[in-house]
């Protein structure tokens, strides 16, 4: 539904600005020879595909990756023509083989299957990548069979290899990454010798890998939490920000609880005075592990009553007595002197990551924007120019 005053009043603010200088900060990390893919899978996870896709560019991403094929071909249609790394989400027939060449998209080729489909549907070369297998156990063709799989891609005429990529599993210690790290160069190589004069860009890097050997960069890299969050071993303070600005909604209904039966049984307090407001919100929006336990009314903090219904959230109104309908309910973040931090909503759910409590939050809740201006960033990009 275009227009919003008609939707529910849940309002997610995101702040460009942090997700834009997070972008730059990793631009400055990787040098001009670095391919920056920002990954912006699950639509941005959760923080919305197309303002994120715009930050990140402007913030000199040179190029975007995402999973699903609606979100690829969401960015063409916005106007956006930087390259677009598909990664496998499909299993591929004429259909998504045509959106793939329609659309101008870099899909990952992770098994004999997918080479198969584009071979057969394909009716002109395109760019692509090569997804190789080095230790998550997910995707990918195995590093070992990296030579003979690319031979097979090339020998269809039909595939350039501008890329080869993995997304390593950051676990354990240190040499569990350089062991996945080495199995992916060697690959690498052994790709790269059969394509002279066009070395594919290799990708090993996402925010784990980056945050602990930013020398795994090689020619590309492709982070996409550290986009919403710097790993701190990257981030110039303490406590880096994240883009979560605030999550609001407004009361639908206040009532005092007048219940002197079944006591037991009743969800809501029912002592004298006490007062019950309902905001329509609710776990069917993924509200159950993005919530402090208390929410801000009034400047005040009133407690979130469990469980969540599907579509509506109770709050403990009776240490707010002057609280009406209509009035303002800050779930996450700042109303007048009180705060409720997203870390705070973290320590609360023990929920480990901010992407962990956007991505549960459903598409129904509006997205609005704070802007990025790039000229206000503390990194700009003549500093990053300095450094390298
Ligand atoms: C999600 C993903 C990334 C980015 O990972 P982060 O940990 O969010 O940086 C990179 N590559 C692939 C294949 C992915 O699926």
């Amino acid at each position: 539904m275009e227009n919003i005053s008609l939707l529910r009043p849940n309002r997610f603010v995101i702040d460009l600005q942090v997700i834009g200088e997070n972008a730059l900060a990793l631009r400055k990390l990787a040098p001009p020879r670095v391919k920056f893919f920002a990954t912006i899978k699950a639509d941005a996870y959760g923080f919305g595909l197309i303002p994120v896709a715009r930050t990140v560019l402007a913030a000199g991403a040179d190029a975007l990756s995402v999973v699903r094929l609606e979100d690829a071909a969401a960015l063409r249609e916005a106007g956006i023509r930087c390259p677009i790394l598909l990664y496998a989400g499909q299993v591929l027939g004429p259909e998504q083989v045509g959106a793939i060449e329609a659309y101008d998209l870099w899909p990952a080729v992770h098994h004999r299957h997918a080479l198969e489909a584009l071979d057969r549907y394909l009716t002109r070369p395109i760019d692509c990548a090569l997804k190789i297998e080095c230790g998550q156990e997910r995707l990918g063709v195995q590093a070992e069979e990296a030579e003979t799989f690319s031979a097979a891609m090339l020998a269809t005429g039909k595939l350039r290899i501008k890329v080869v990529h993995t997304h390593p599993h950051v676990e354990g210690d240190a040499s569990h990454l350089q062991w996945q790290f080495d199995r992916f160069e060697r690959a690498w190589k052994a790709v790269a010798s059969q394509t002279p004069g066009a070395v594919p860009i290799a990708v090993f890097a996402g925010t784990k890998a980056l945050s602990m050997r930013p020398d795994m960069m090689l020619t590309g890299i492709d982070p996409g939490q550290a986009l919403f969050r710097l790993p701190a071993s990257l981030a110039p303070v303490d406590r880096p920000p994240t883009p979560f600005h605030s999550l609001t909604s407004k009361l639908i209904h206040v009532y005092e609880v007048k219940r002197s039966e079944f006591v037991a049984q009743s969800l809501v307090p029912t002592t004298a005075g006490s007062r019950i407001g309902i905001i329509p919100i609710g776990y069917g929006d993924g509200l159950t592990r993005l919530h402090a336990g208390d929410v801000l009314v009034h400047g005040r903090r009133a407690r979130v009553i469990t469980p969540l219904s599907v579509e509506y959230t109770r709050i403990d109104l009776t240490s707010v007595p002057s609280a009406q309908i209509g009035d303002e309910v800050t779930i996450v973040g700042g109303q007048d002197d009180a705060l409720i931090s997203p870390d705070e909503v973290m320590a609360h759910t023990g929920v480990p990551r901010v992407t962990d409590l956007v991505i549960p939050l459903g598409p129904a809740v509006p997205r609005q924007y704070l802007p990025y201006q790039p000229h206000l960033s503390t990194l700009r990009p003549s500093s990053m120019a300095a450094t390298q």
